[in-house]
């Protein structure tokens, strides 16, 4: 993915053979409009590594939040959902639901000329899916914001989805300004109960064929997945969606694994996500401990980035062996060699781990959990009179370990 032509460069690769990068999302909301703070939440995004950054502003004047927040990312390539800035300022500007088609093409177009790098289109969800959702035995039909604000002009207009009407000339447009298209999922599953039904798998059939296209005319495209779902589905979902798009990027929101974590959600969500890029995820969207509570705030960015940099890494470990292990490695051997600076120099928080490392009193070598009685002590004696253990020896266990 390449930053657009208004700011200074930075390329992210997503896809087969990379590293799983996360995406941090941020914005205001209806009722929380605090611009210094979304700015604040990008520059942490950008501190703690983000790969990729999305604006979902929904309150104050989108136009210019969307442009801060894009001088604010410093060159980290930068997402919005257009769907809602056409829903928010259509309904405003036309006549209730009246909004025409082609203004939410009008939107795309208005995003890719600030400079946006890629954008999520709901192009999935058809008018026959989005009346056939409200109709189901889902606990909850659509949970996508973008996605229930497509169906909602659908099923009032009874008109076709917007962006699948003029899709041909959004490619040429995607084309044009070198931006990549994120095939949104409107009917992603918003509980484990609804995971895996017949209208997810509608939307991704009909996003895998869009993709197939968008990739045959020379359109970057990447496909969003779930949500909420199970452990034992996760793997399938993600060869499933392989091997119907033909291997396009797969750009996952968790999934959360449980329903039961509020307060929590990054971790349900961590979980997930590590079990999808261990199988072959691309791209993690992070979740914040106020998911389905609160508009996050700075703090609470920072904890979700970090759940989800160290899920993606815990898949990249399986899914790419040796090549992703680098690090395990030297941290194991700092730890085993009782080395607390290099650790906590490595750690995703170094302020945090030397916080905690001194929480308690107690000038040792070891720290504070065993005390005299740490193994590495205990040991010492035997363990210096080893063999030198060899970096690239250690290292190949990882590649040995999974066939590689
Ligand atoms: S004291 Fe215990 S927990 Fe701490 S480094 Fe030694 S073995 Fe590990």
């Amino acid at each position: 993915m390449r930053n657009n032509k208004r700011y200074e460069t930075r390329v992210v690769g997503i896809g087969e053979g990379l590293r799983t990068k996360v995406n941090v999302n941020v914005g205001t909301s209806g009722t929380v409009v605090n611009v210094e703070m979304e700015i604040e939440k990008v520059r942490t995004a950008v501190r703690y590594g983000a790969d990729t950054i999305m604006d979902l502003s929904t309150g104050g004047d989108l136009d210019y939040i969307r442009r801060k927040l894009i001088e604010a990312s410093e060159g980290t390539p930068f997402g919005t959902v257009p769907a809602y800035q056409a829903w928010i300022e259509g309904l405003r500007k036309f006549d209730g639901m009246k909004i025409p088609s082609d203004w939410f093409i009008s939107i795309v177009e208005r995003h890719l000329k600030d400079g946006v790098d890629f954008m999520t289109i709901h192009a999935g969800i058809t008018r026959d899916l989005a009346f056939r959702a409200v109709n189901s035995s889902r606990v909850m039909p659509i949970v996508s914001r973008g996605g229930s604000i497509l169906a909602v002009w659908m099923i009032e207009n009874n008109k076709e989805n917007p962006y699948l009407e003029r899709w041909n000339y959004l490619l040429e447009l995607f084309k044009e300004y070198d931006a990549v298209i994120s095939l949104g999922d409107a009917l992603r599953p918003g509980t484990t109960a609804d995971a895996h039904d017949e209208l997810q798998i509608s939307e991704l059939v009909n996003n895998s064929k869009l993709a197939k296209d968008a990739v045959s005319k020379g359109v970057q495209v990447m496909i969003e997945g779930p949500g909420h779902m199970t452990m034992d589905r996760i793997v399938a979902d993600v060869k499933l969606m392989k091997s119907l798009s033909g291997g396009v990027p797969y750009y996952v929101l968790g999934p959360l694994v449980t329903d039961i974590a509020a307060g929590y959600d990054h971790i349900a969500a961590a979980i997930g996500a590590a079990i999808a890029a261990s199988a072959g995820a691309d791209l993690i969207c992070y979740l914040t401990p106020s998911e389905h509570l609160s508009l996050p705030n700075v703090e609470q960015v920072k904890e979700g980035l970090i759940a989800a940099k160290i899920a993606a890494h815990a898949g990249d470990i399986v899914k790419l062996g040796a090549k992703a292990a680098e690090k395990d490695v030297k941290i194991s051997l700092m730890r085993a060699g009782l080395d607390w600076e290099g650790q906590i120099g490595f750690s995703p928080d170094p302020e945090r781990a030397s916080r905690i490392r001194a929480q308690f009193e107690g000038n040792i070598r070891s720290c504070t959990m065993c005390g005299q009685y740490c193994v590495f002590l205990l040991l010492d004696k035997y363990l210096s009179a080893r063999p030198k253990l060899s970096f690239d020896d250690i290292i190949s266990r990882y590649g040995d370990l999974h066939g590689r």
